[in-house]
């Protein structure tokens, strides 16, 4: 069987984090990537080594080219030619109304969130692609319910860049398709994870959840077995979709 060879962007913490420890469940080798906190994706490593898989760490910021392109060469190295990339690395900021945002900010989300996917996604089909003499791969965008929903009085700019991965994935998807890749995409809604913190709430699932018509938060694990299953064979004539796992939101 074919070395199957993971990249996750923002692999050490949240969804990217249990992302991580399923893939290896299920035989791939993976690159956890993070951008600062070294102990957190060193764990997911040491982890994931316990139980016998194959995994390793790299520090990269998705935003910055030449970071990207030192991360795909490592992987090429260590693990071998990626054979699936998960486009999860996000960032929020403090939660505000639009006429409160300076451009700084606004460079620093879609940076991470838009910028980001597609210089990994780049690197990625520059390796999966048959054009360029691959063997085909897939790829999977962590959007958000937010695309759809807006975030108003919360984040805009942070819908709005998950508005462009969602674009992102459906003319990749198309641009790619004859070539060996699937592209895809999750929508998450409210998951328990860190992330809220950043928008200066911690708390806030619980505070948004009777809005759910499941009545409840998700659990990261719940958003990396659609990931997983995206990436694999059961999913072979799906590309271009975008699946929402946000309990009915
Ligand atoms: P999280 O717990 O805040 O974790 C974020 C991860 O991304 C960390 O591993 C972080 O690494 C990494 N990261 C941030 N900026 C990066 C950069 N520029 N380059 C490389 N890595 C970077 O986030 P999460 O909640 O799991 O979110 C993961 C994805 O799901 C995001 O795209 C988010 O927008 C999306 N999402 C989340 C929710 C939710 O409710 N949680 C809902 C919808 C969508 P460091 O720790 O080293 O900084």
């Amino acid at each position: 069987m074919m070395n199957k060879v993971m990249v996750i962007t923002g692999g050490s913490r949240g969804i990217g984090a249990a992302t991580a420890h399923l893939a290896a469940e299920r035989g791939y080798a993976v690159c956890v990537n993070y951008r600062h906190h070294s102990e957190a994706a060193q764990s997911v490593v040491d982890s994931i080594r316990s139980v016998g898989g194959k995994a390793i760490a790299i520090a990269a910021d998705v935003a910055i080219e030449a970071d990207v392109i030192k991360l795909f060469e490592t992987v090429d190295d260590q693990l071998g030619k990626v054979t699936a990339l998960v486009n999860n690395a996000g960032i929020l900021e403090q939660q505000m109304r639009v006429e409160m945002m300076d451009a700084a900010r606004l460079q620093r989300v879609f940076a991470t969130n838009v910028i980001g996917s597609f210089l990994c996604a780049r690197e990625a089909i520059k390796r999966m692609s048959t054009k360029h003499g691959g063997t085909g791969g897939a790829i999977v965008n962590v959007s958000s319910a937010a695309a759809r929903l807006g975030s108003p009085g919360e984040y805009v700019d942070y819908a709005a860049s998950k508005g462009a991965i969602d674009t992102m994935t459906i003319g990749l998807a198309r641009e790619v398709a004859d070539e060996g890749i699937r592209v895809n995409a999750v929508r998450p809604g409210f998951i328990y994870t860190d992330i809220h913190a950043s928008g200066g709430e911690p708390n806030r699932v619980e505070r948004v959840k009777e809005s759910v018509p499941m009545r409840r938060g998700g659990q990261a694990i719940e958003v990396a077995q659609a990931i997983l299953w995206l990436l694999s064979d059961e999913a072979s004539y799906t590309t271009g979709s975008l699946i929402d796992i946000a309990g009915g939101k």
